[in-house]
């Protein structure tokens, strides 16, 4: 029987009061446990160096024993600590400021090591810190850990705090793999590698014992990831659609294009979950542009057809109503009741949607975060639809799902993800890709312009009404104000209706009332409208295929996958189209933004890059987004790692043994407190 270490709290060392203790907890450190986890982010190097391997300037350790007497020079309050020190055979000078007191400590003929920068020329060397080896000399010769501090705690106070638990509990440390996955890739033994981790005796050693804890971090992560799908997702469960295989070919049948092989391929993947008693919980990635919501349309039509309801939600009111409108023309024929619930309908209105949902007059409901409010019931929720799924936090997500019992998921997104990372973010559900976009599309031309070249820009736009084109105008974004776009927007306006006096000229942004956004995108989606001057509220999903120019004002105040997603709002019809980006040549990480945008029209290269120039963090915006944050593992970096632990993750939890197995205790445990800690089973 073991002891476990998560719950010996922190008190209980030697050292720790409660005032330490209360520092410690605001690093998320209670227990034991959690101390023996809280890893360092580096280590200062302390191992002794040759003199003659050491280059100018460079932050050295070395060995030696003091040949002079030491001399001392003040000036005011501040002194110098000067003495000869002879290294490997050679006369040194050791300079230490402000250190007087240890004029008395240097006695010629003691061996002392000096840690500081070499000054090669002048054989200075100036000291930051200095051991005396007679005296125990702790840290020569060491990696020392360096750990992120904070409040009063001091980096020295944590480290002997450390070695005081790692010395005390580190032999209670437990075993978490299986002993099959610790062979299989060679992996050092837990209790070893959280120990050589805080004190590697060199290099190697702390790099194997990083290997082995960021695999069993990313094991441990999938672990819980399948588990939770073998016990929950696998249980029969959820929907079964019977969908009758000629209903939808009807269907397809009356679309006014073809549909992709791709297109396809995707639809065939859901229908196939969808007939299934078990939950489906599919993620469609597909760049902007690719046709995601012909086949969402397809998924609902199946669910309609089966007898239940499907909601659709989106990010936006814009998006919402544009979807409900295509989806009401699409339905029609076959009798299929589209509602719309977003925050500005009309309490009335509102009650109306409401109640038909309910009592299931209404098949299908397209809508915002308004779909998710306490009062919206279904008679029969079967499907459940997210679009642009990345603006959507974990839990607004399966509020929505809990309004059935168990519908099936369908869950888009246009922000491709490179496959390592959807398998992390979303290792608990399929996924399916659309590769192709439909036939006919040119690639998007992308250039990148200086402001002074306004006179060209506004020829372009000419050029493209002549041919009968229209064009998007996207104003700067001053972050966090929307109140400053709304502003920007209202001016660009003004100049584009004097500069261009023969064309009509449309605005939309944030601030205008639900009705007016509407009309200013119907009469644009209409022709009526040649330009449409608008702040980022069109960003996501807005489909006008006659719009062949995308104009992005001040372009390096956007982040690339933003970009791309307004880039997105064109090449959506046969016509060619372009993206002009008016940007400042001299913003530096706007440059290579640009850069990435000129480079490629390819949503999964722009969405690799952006990852690559943000890290993953950010790349996902808020925590809410799912996205775990790892201690030791970079995903960048340790790619392969995960995915191998994904599949080992899998084949365990599909065997028998897993759940009852004594070997597997620790894992089951840890499992269980994972689960407690967060209340609530992932998405
Ligand atoms: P996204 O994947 O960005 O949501 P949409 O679903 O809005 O893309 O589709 C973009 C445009 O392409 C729409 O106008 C849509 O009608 C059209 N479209 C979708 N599939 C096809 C296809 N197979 N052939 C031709 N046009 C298509
Ligand atoms: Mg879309």
């Amino acid at each position: 029987m073991s002891i476990d270490l998560f719950v010996i709290p922190v008190v209980q060392l030697q050292g720790v009061g409660s005032q330490k203790a209360e520092e410690l907890h605001a690093l998320g450190i209670s227990t034991v446990g959690e101390l023996l986890e809280y890893y360092p982010f580096r280590y200062e190097d302390y191992r002794i160096r040759e003199l003659s391997e050491v280059k100018d300037g460079e932050k050295i350790t070395v060995q030696g024993t003091i040949a002079s007497m030491p001399s001392v020079q003040r000036y005011g309050r501040k002194s110098r600590l000067t003495s000869r020190v002879t290294v490997e055979g050679i006369l040194v000078t050791a300079v230490w400021f402000n250190r007087a007191f240890l004029q008395d400590q240097l006695t010629p003929g003691r061996e002392i090591t000096l840690t500081g920068k070499w000054d090669q020329r002048r054989r200075h060397l100036t000291v930051a810190e200095s051991e005396f080896p007679d005296r125990g000399g702790a840290k020569s010769g060491t990696l020392q850990p360096v750990y992120s501090v904070g409040g009063t705690l001091t980096q020295s106070w944590l480290r002997k705090t450390m070695d005081r638990a790692l010395t005390q509990y580190g032999g209670l440390i437990p075993e978490m793999l299986p002993p099959d996955l610790v062979d299989k890739h060679k992996l050092v033994p837990r209790r070893e590698a959280i120990m050589r981790i805080h004190r590697p005796e060199n290099t190697r050693e702390g790099q194997e014992a990083r290997r082995r804890m960021v695999y069993e971090e990313l094991f441990l992560f999938q672990l819980k990831l399948q588990a939770y799908r073998a016990t929950h997702l696998k249980q029969p469960d959820g929907v079964a659609h019977p969908v009758n295989n000629e209903d939808i070919r009807t269907f397809v049948g009356a679309l006014p294009f073809s549909l992709t092989d791709s297109q396809k391929q995707v639809i065939n993947e859901i229908l196939h979950d969808m007939k299934q008693p078990y939950v489906m919980n599919r993620l469609l990635q597909g760049d902007v542009g690719a046709g995601k919501t012909v086949v969402a349309a397809v998924a609902l039509y199946a669910t309609v057809k089966a007898g239940n309801q499907g909601a659709l939600m989106v990010p936006t009111e814009i998006l919402a109503e544009q979807h409900a409108r295509s989806l009401s023309k699409l339905f029609e024929p076959y009798g299929i009741q589209v509602g719309l619930l977003t925050g500005s309908l009309t309490e009335r209105r509102r009650r109306d949607v409401l109640a038909s949902l309910q009592m299931g007059l209404s098949d299908i409901v397209v809508g915002t975060h308004a779909l998710i409010q306490e009062d919206v019931f279904f008679r029969s929720l079967g499907l459940v639809v997210t679009d642009e799924q990345h603006r959507f936090g974990v839990n607004q997500r399966s509020i929505l799902r809990r309004k059935g019992m168990n519908p099936d998921v369908l869950t888009m997104t246009a922000t491709p993800i490179p496959r390592t990372l959807a398998i992390t973010v979303f290792g608990d559900m399929d996924v399916s890709t659309l590769r192709e976009r439909p036939k006919g599309r040119k690639p998007i031309k992308t250039y990148w312009v200086k402001h002074d070249m306004m006179d060209r820009v506004l020829g372009f736009i000419r050029r493209e009404a002549e041919a009968g084109r229209q064009t998007f105008f996207i104003c700067p974004l001053i972050e966090e104000s929307e109140k400053l776009d709304v502003q920007n927007a209202i001016d660009l306006h003004m100049q584009l209706r004097q500069a261009l006096p023969e064309l009509p000229v449309g605005l939309l942004h944030g601030r205008m009332s639900p009705a007016d956004k509407e009309a200013a995108m119907a009469a644009f989606a209409d022709g009526e409208t040649t330009v449409l001057v608008s702040t980022t509220v069109i960003e996501v999903g807005v489909d006008v295929p006659n719009a062949t120019l995308m104009i992005v004002m001040d372009a390096d105040r956007f982040g690339l996958s933003q970009l791309h997603q307004l880039r997105g709002r064109v090449g959506r019809g046969e016509h060619q189209s372009y993206c002009i980006l008016i940007a400042d040549p001299k913003s530096e990480n706007g440059q290579e933004r640009m850069k990435a945008m000129t480079d490629t029209d390819d949503g999964f290269e722009i969405s690799r890059r952006d990852l690559e120039l943000r890290g993953p963090g950010e790349f996902f915006g808020t925590k809410q987004s799912g996205m775990p944050e790892f201690r030791l593992a970079n995903l960048l970096n340790d790619f392969e790692v995960l995915e191998q632990a994904r599949d080992d993750a899998a084949q365990l939890t599909s065997r028998e043994e897993f759940w009852s197995s004594p070997v597997y205790g620790e894992l089951r445990d840890h499992l269980q407190r994972e689960t407690r800690m967060q209340g609530e089973p992932l998405d």
